[in-house]
Formats: structure tokens, sequence, C-alpha cells
């Protein structure tokens, strides 16, 4: 009970990556060298998992100059040569236009784009390793589609690649396969016409427990300012009961620095809840005893065995320092609680998984 794990990303070291440049790269490395940098900073992000007691594991996103990009660059039918400005997310954390590629034909994969990715992690580590994929609705809303019409038609069609690609990641070795959907909290009457029902098109079949990550998006100043003056969110009161009765295995809720009160997660009870406890938007490292009482305020709406404490979101905008002290909390936290339980119930001895060090 009480598996740790991160949503996705970690930050990049400096030596990969321009400082400054997280969310969206230009690799520092030529093509020839790229490939065996990825692999050295992937082996670094699955260390720094394992050292800090993590117990599922992801590659960081050390391979993807970009989330939603990582994917999409996969496909035939979307021009990156000449980008159109778009508004992205409703426009609701006040980003001016941002660059978008255009979808000009259908979309297609040109072959697996993460499949060799995963193998390289099941190679590296014994522990059950997540990937993660753009979800096939907030995907759609950062292409300029000039090909299917509608946002609908564009997600089902996206879906359908997203489905493949989930598969074959699943058969390559993945043991969760996680689909990000910051949309689901923007969307509300989108997701209920046809989002619920995109994303389980995406994974339906899939041989590996399938998750959805919703959040506020990573914690950036624009989406902290909107993340601090916003009060309301009773959006979970409607897609969570959707999520609920889906075939999707796993839920994952920023918890942590936005205001959700988690009595909404009552509202998923039965699912898979990755919990965040871990504010991503701020370079101070929480206590474990912080993370402790997180985790705590959740319980007495989610079956610890149903509770994975995550973090809120990625944390590529953070130091590698803060990412790492971060994850040493989370799992030093999760122990706490999980020791705590197990004293209560009595029936063991023993405490499972990590113990923190002194
Ligand atoms: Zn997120």
């Amino acid at each position: 009970m009480l598996q740790t794990m991160i949503v996705g990303s970690l930050p990049r070291p400096t030596w990969l990556a321009p400082e400054g440049q997280q969310m969206h790269v230009n690799w520092n490395l030529e093509a020839a060298k790229l490939r065996e940098a990825h692999d050295d900073a992937v082996r670094l992000a699955i260390a720094d998992q394992e050292e800090a007691g993590l117990q599922i594991l992801t590659d960081g996103e050390q391979r993807r100059k970009h989330y939603i990009w990582g994917f999409t660059e996969g496909l035939d039918g979307i021009d990156f040569s000449r980008l159109v400005k778009i508004t992205t997310r409703g426009g609701r954390y006040g980003e001016s236009l941002v660059d978008a590629a255009r979808v000009v034909t259908p979309v297609r994969r040109r072959g697996s784009v993460m499949a060799e990715a995963v193998r390289f992690m099941k190679q590296h580590t014994s522990w059950p390793v997540k990937v993660t994929l753009p979800g096939p609705m907030t995907t759609t809303d950062t292409l300029a589609d000039e090909y299917y019409g509608s946002r609908q038609k564009l997600a089902a069609a996206l879906a359908q690649q997203l489905n493949d690609e989930a598969i074959e990641l699943a058969e390559a070795g993945a043991d969760i396969v996680q689909f990000d959907e910051p949309c689901f909290n923007i969307y509300l009457d989108e997701v209920e016409e046809w989002g619920i029902r995109t994303l389980e098109e995406a994974a339906k079949g899939v041989r590996a427990k399938t998750a959805v990550h919703i959040c506020y998006g990573y914690g950036v100043p624009i989406v902290l300012k909107w993340k601090t003056t916003n009060t309301d969110w009773s959006h979970y009161g409607r897609t969570l009961p959707l999520l609920r009765t889906s075939a999707i295995d796993m839920i994952s809720v920023e918890c942590a620095a936005s205001g959700v009160d988690p009595s909404v997660l009552a509202e998923a009870r039965g699912k898979d809840l990755m919990v965040g406890v871990i504010d991503v938007g701020a370079e101070e490292v929480e206590t474990p005893e912080t993370v402790a009482a997180r985790i705590r305020r959740a319980l007495p709406y989610v079956d610890p065995m149903h509770l994975y404490p995550c973090t809120d979101c990625g944390m590529i905008p953070r130091s590698r320092a803060a990412a790492r002290g971060k994850m040493k909390a989370l799992a030093d936290g999760a122990w706490l609680v999980r020791s705590e339980l197990i004293q209560q119930s009595r029936k063991g001895s023993t405490v499972m998984g990590y113990k923190p060090s002194a």
C-alpha cells in the first residue's frame, strides 16, 4: 500500500538541455551523440528515483523535447515546418498565443514512438515502470487542425494512434501506461460529451494498468498565478464520477499546491488514485511530516491499497536538487503513514518496501 511514484518528468541535466529551456528544448548535443546522452540521462533519472526510495519508476521523460511534441513528432500528417499561433487550454492561464504544429493530412504513426525507451527502462531497473503519453483531448488542444474539421474527430484519430502505441508499450514491458489530460480540468462539457469515451478508446486492450493524469499544468508562474486565485474546484464533482465508471484503472489528481479538497476523491472510490502530495511549483522541499499529513488528509476517502502518493505534476521546471529532495520526502512521508497503518492493523510486524535512511 501507498506505493510512491512521480507523475512523469524530471529536470534534465544541463549538459543535455540548456538552462531556462526546460519545457520545450533544443538539445545541446548533435544528433549522433544524442542517443547516448538520452540513455545516460535516463540512467540518472532511474538512479535518482531508486535512491529516493520510489516504488514505481518513469524515465523522467528525458528523451522528450516536450510532453506532447514528443509523441506528435512521431506522427505523419502533422506539419512542424510552418507553425501557426493558437490559443490553448481555453486561454485559462493567460498565455499569449502559442506556436502549434498543423494537422494537414490523416495522422498516422510512422512506427512505435516509445517502445524502445520502455525496453531500455526494463533493462535498467527491476521496479515497475510507468510510461506517459499525452491524452487525446490535450493533444488535440495543442495542435492547429486544418484537416479533420472538428476537435472530436481529430481527438478520435489521435486516440487510435495512441491506442496502437499504448498496446506496444505494454508489450514492451510498461506496467502502467498513463495518459496526461490536463484539459480534463478545463473543457468539462467536452469531457462529458466525448473526452472520456475518446480516452477509453486510447486505452482499449492495453495489457497494463491504464492511468489518467489530470492537473493544472506545470508549476510555472502563469499557472501558479491562476491556481492561487482560483477557488472553485467543483469540476472534480463532474469528472471523477465519469472516470469512476470508465475503463481507466488509475486517476492522478493534483492535491498539494491547489486548494482541492481531498473529499472530492470519494467520487472516484474503487479506482486507484495517485494523490498529489508534492508541490511542483516551489523549490522548497517538503518535510516527510508535511507529506505524511497530506497523505492522511486523503485516507478518509481512498483505501490505502488504492492510494498512490505522487507529485502534483511533472517536476521539469524544478532544479535537480529540489526534485531529488522532493522524491525523498515523498518516499519518506509515505513510509511514515505506511508504518502507522501497519501498526494500527496489527497484521504484521515488518514494513514492506522502503525504509527511510537516518
Ligand atoms: Zn500535470
